[in-house]
């Protein structure tokens, strides 16, 4: 803990540094968009502690999920203080720290969420291969530069962000043929839920050279209309690859993926990059 607790000291630089950008260059619209500034402000400084200690890193963003867990005087989570949307409002005598896990802590996740969706789509599309980290990161980072460039010196809404990266969103992004991040608004921005995803009734089938891996993924501690996306890996050689991307609607979800010759154990996130329930 000690060691996190240092972290975290190292951080609050990083995180002040980012401010000129984000709070001071870029400011929010309303106190429902004031959880942008924080969580990328804080996102900023994540990223270069990733590129210096990415299991430090990693450490830092569990610590976020814990917090969000953590019960207040009548037992109740600090998750259920409300979305990210509700600002400092979130901060109220049932939990004096809302606006601090909340904002920061799941806003964080979300940013998280949302960059780990585009690099994995990017990676998708450009074969895993050769491709550095950067250049995965590409769609992303061109979205922040896009927000520096439209807003600086203007205010930002929530929508505003939205709308930038649905710019960048590739086909296989598109929930339900829709080049739109409403989904992630309506559950992740505007909601609550920490779902607990499990894999189930996983199917292999060798055919033409490939393999079809179908399976079941199922939602639950969430609200019935919550919609994920999930990266479902599989091992072949020894080796993980990301078999692709499902958009877990619901309870339930069918889902068919085509793969190279021989994959098998498929499983789902491995690495993480979802706010979501691990025990
Ligand atoms: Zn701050």
């Amino acid at each position: 803990m000690s060691s996190l607790e240092d972290t975290r000291g190292n951080l609050v630089v990083a995180h002040e540094t980012a401010h000129q950008w984000w709070g001071d260059l870029v400011v929010w619209k309303g106190y429902r968009d004031q959880w942008i500034i924080e969580a990328l402000a804080e996102y900023s400084s994540l990223m270069q502690l990733e590129s210096q200690d990415p299991a430090k890193f990693r450490a830092v963003l569990e610590s976020y999920q814990d917090k969000l867990f953590q019960k207040n005087k009548d037992g109740m989570p600090l998750m259920d203080a409300g979305p990210v949307t509700l600002g400092i409002r979130l901060s109220c005598s049932p939990f004096p720290v809302g606006y601090e896990a909340i904002s920061y802590g799941r806003g964080t996740w979300l940013f998280h969420m949302l960059r780990t969706m585009m690099r994995d789509a990017e990676s998708k599309k450009t074969g895993h291969r050769a491709s550095s980290r950067e250049n995965l990161d590409e769609p992303f980072l061109r979205g922040l530069r896009k927000l520096r460039e439209r807003y600086q010196g203007k205010s930002i809404s929530t929508r505003d962000v939205l709308r930038v990266f649905e710019e960048e969103l590739p086909p296989s992004l598109w929930y339900e043929g829709r080049k739109s991040l409403d989904w992630f608004y309506n559950g992740w921005i505007n909601g609550t839920a920490i779902p607990r995803l499990e894999l189930h009734d996983v199917k292999y089938v060798e055919r033409d050279g490939s393999t079809r891996i179908s399976g079941t993924i199922r939602q639950s501690e969430a609200p019935e209309d919550l919609v994920t996306l999930v990266p479902v890996y599989g091992t072949v050689g020894g080796k993980s690859m990301l078999l692709g991307q499902v958009f877990a609607d619901g309870p339930e979800t069918v889902f068919h993926l085509t793969s190279s010759m021989g994959v098998r154990k498929a499983v789902l996130d491995p690495n993480r990059t979802l706010l979501a329930r691990t025990r």
